[in-house]
């Protein structure tokens, strides 16, 4: 049986710091705040949003919501933005997907309240590979989880299936930035069992439940899955066959309690540190 890569480990060790960080910033009469803004009525967004909500109570982050209607003008939106923008009291401005024009209110949030690396500025920065900004919360937890179970990237052969602007391409500028090789398979991608099969390092990111079976997977790899599902049962799973792959891998991450539960505290975390940077500015 392989070992699982326990993502409530890795988030419970963040929480640590987390919560340092956040007593901190209190004595010096900061309290960070995410601003949430949703656009339209999609049941996945309102679950996503109340869990954040949630979370941010639990330590002690505030939140404000702006929700609007999928008619709204484009306009609108951006005139909420912009208000959070200036707005020294607000530190983290995450905006719900799916979005309408997607491109450009990502591009709207300032960049330095642009905790989950939705503009343009900290994918460049990514892509250049600077050390600055932030990085998508999502490819972050990845790697979060493999420096947390020491694995390690470097000179591995990385195969990184899925090429979306929010996981799989800034998951690969990550690896590359931590100098792996890395893969990027995508939906027309030929022999992809035959190119996972070769990698020390499988990370999924296709949004196809269940789609990664043994046959895609090698005895020393480690399977990092960063998919979840609702079954019709109304579990929840990954992109990999959990049950299938278990015993033909050296590790792997669950869903439920795998990236999930790294990459909400990736996100608090990095509006912790925007407050610790321009609180009381
Ligand atoms: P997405 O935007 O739908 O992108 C899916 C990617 O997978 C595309 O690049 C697509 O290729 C590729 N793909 C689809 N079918 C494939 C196949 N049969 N073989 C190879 N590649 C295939 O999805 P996403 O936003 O990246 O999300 C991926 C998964 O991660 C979803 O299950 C989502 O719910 C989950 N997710 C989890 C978290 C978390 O924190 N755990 C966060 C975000 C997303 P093409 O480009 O060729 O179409």
């Amino acid at each position: 049986m392989a070992m699982i890569l326990e993502g409530k480990e890795v988030a419970k060790h963040t929480e640590q710091q987390l919560l340092q960080e956040i007593e901190k910033l209190k004595q010096n009469h900061i309290k960070p705040c995410l601003g949430i803004i949703r656009v339209g009525e999609k049941q996945d967004s309102i679950s996503y949003e109340k869990s954040m909500i949630k979370k941010c109570e639990k330590y002690g982050i505030e939140t404000k919501l702006a929700t609007f209607l999928e008619n709204t003008t484009k306009e609108e939106i951006l005139t909420q933005i912009q208000n959070w923008n200036e707005n020294s009291f607000v530190h983290g401005i995450l905006l719900l997907r799916p979005l309408p024009y997607e491109e450009e209110l990502c591009d709207a949030i300032c960049f330095t309240k642009d905790v989950d690396a939705m503009g343009k500025e900290n994918m460049a920065n990514l892509y250049q590979g600077k050390k600055q900004g932030f990085v998508p919360c999502t490819p972050e937890a990845c790697m979060e989880i493999l420096e947390f179970y020491h694995i390690p990237c470097e000179g591995k052969n990385i195969v990184v299936v899925g090429r979306s602007l929010t996981v799989g391409k800034p998951m690969a500028m990550l690896l590359l930035n931590h100098n792996a090789t890395v893969t990027i398979c995508h939906s027309k991608t030929q022999h992809l069992a035959e190119i996972c099969q070769k990698a020390d390092i499988l990370i999924v990111a296709i949004g196809k439940e269940k789609y990664i079976t043994k046959e895609f997977t090698n005895p020393t790899q480690v399977v990092i899955d960063v998919g979840i599902h609702r079954t019709k049962e109304g579990t929840l799973c990954g992109d990999v066959d959990f049950q299938n792959v278990v015993n033909h891998v050296h590790a792997i991450t669950p869903v439920p309690g795998g990236v999930g539960s790294v990459t909400t505290i990736q996100l608090l975390e990095h509006v912790v540190l925007s407050a610790k940077i321009t609180g009381g500015k």
